[in-house]
């Protein structure tokens, strides 16, 4: 597998408004996701423990999902959903499911080779000059973003480096040479659980929280609990550590990194109309302690 990203940052970026053709297949997730967050990056127990322990808990979300009861499975059913502030939360035995991914605040971004800018949601890590990743070369890349698209080839699914192609190139220029690598695997199966997917042992702890999170109006309490219970997850087990997601809520909740800064920066300058100027990023990220980007050249 090769790709070439310059220029185009369209698995980090919501580029949807700029499609004659939008869709939503790469949100991925057995049911519909309670958010609009496109492209949402899954993170290991691991990561999710490495992001809060460099304090970056204020750089990650929660996805959860509603389920839609399939024909016949109203016995067994019962415990694949909860309803949590009028949704049907998709569950594992009982408990509410979800991933932790990183968050997608607006960004002034010209990506999949667009002539313009425009107010994008764009991950926290993005730097919208360069339209790389700042943690690129750093402990913390995720590897869902170290392996992109590798699980799309294994499952035969479209990529976003293909959809890109689609609208605004010609097959080969984004995904080179589509070999699938050899770690590529699943999201989903019993492995996954405590792994990738996590479930939350309290519905009734999530009151107010899930509502919240379906109307992008999450606070970083909520956020915080779900960083906190998926970093305190066992792979393979549905219990929490509850000593271990106490000690990382409590880490989760003192964050305030230059990423938290930002996203707060950035979503009051764009919902201010201010013009979509990618050189911003001096002040509202490099300022604040963003480590660079190399830049194509
Ligand atoms: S969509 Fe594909 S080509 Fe574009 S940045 Fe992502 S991995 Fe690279
Ligand atoms: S972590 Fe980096 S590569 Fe992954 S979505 Fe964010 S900016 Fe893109």
């Amino acid at each position: 597998m090769r790709v070439n990203c310059e220029g185009c940052a369209g698995c980090c970026v919501d580029w949807r408004s700029l499609s004659a053709t939008p869709d939503d297949h790469e949100r991925v997730g057995p049911e519909r996701p309670l958010d609009d967050v496109y492209n949402l990056v899954p993170l290991t127990r691991d990561e999710v423990r490495d992001f809060v322990t460099a304090g970056f808990a204020d750089a990650l979300a929660p996805r959860l999902w509603e389920r839609t009861p399939a024909a016949g499975d109203a016995g067994e059913a019962s415990d694949r959903s909860v309803r949590v502030d009028g949704f049907d939360v998709a569950a594992v035995a009982g408990r509410p499911a979800f991933f932790v991914g990183l968050r997608k605040p607006p960004k002034p971004v010209a990506p999949v080779g667009a002539d313009e800018t425009s107010w994008l949601p764009t991950c926290a890590f993005l730097d919208p000059e360069t339209l790389q990743c700042r943690v690129h070369d750093d402990e913390l890349y995720p590897d869902e973003c170290a392996t992109y698209p590798g699980r799309n080839l294994l499952m035969d699914v479209e990529s976003v480096c293909e959809r890109v192609e689609r609208e605004f190139g010609a097959p080969g220029d984004r995904l080179v040479e589509e070999s699938v690598p050899a770690d590529a695997e699943p999201l989903f199966g019993p492995q996954a659980l405590g792994g990738k997917v996590f479930a939350h042992p309290d519905p009734g702890a999530l009151d107010g929280r899930v509502a919240r999170l379906a109307a992008g109006e999450a606070t970083a309490a909520d956020r915080a609990e779900f960083v906190a219970t998926a970093a305190a997850a066992s792979p393979g087990r549905i219990e929490r550590n509850d000593d271990a997601y106490e000690r990382y809520r409590d880490r989760a909740l003192d964050a305030g990194s230059w990423v938290g800064a930002a996203i707060d920066d950035w979503e009051t300058r764009a919902a201010s109309g201010e013009p979509s100027d990618p050189g911003l990023a001096e002040r509202v990220e490099d300022a604040r302690g963003a480590p660079e980007t190399p830049g194509w050249d």
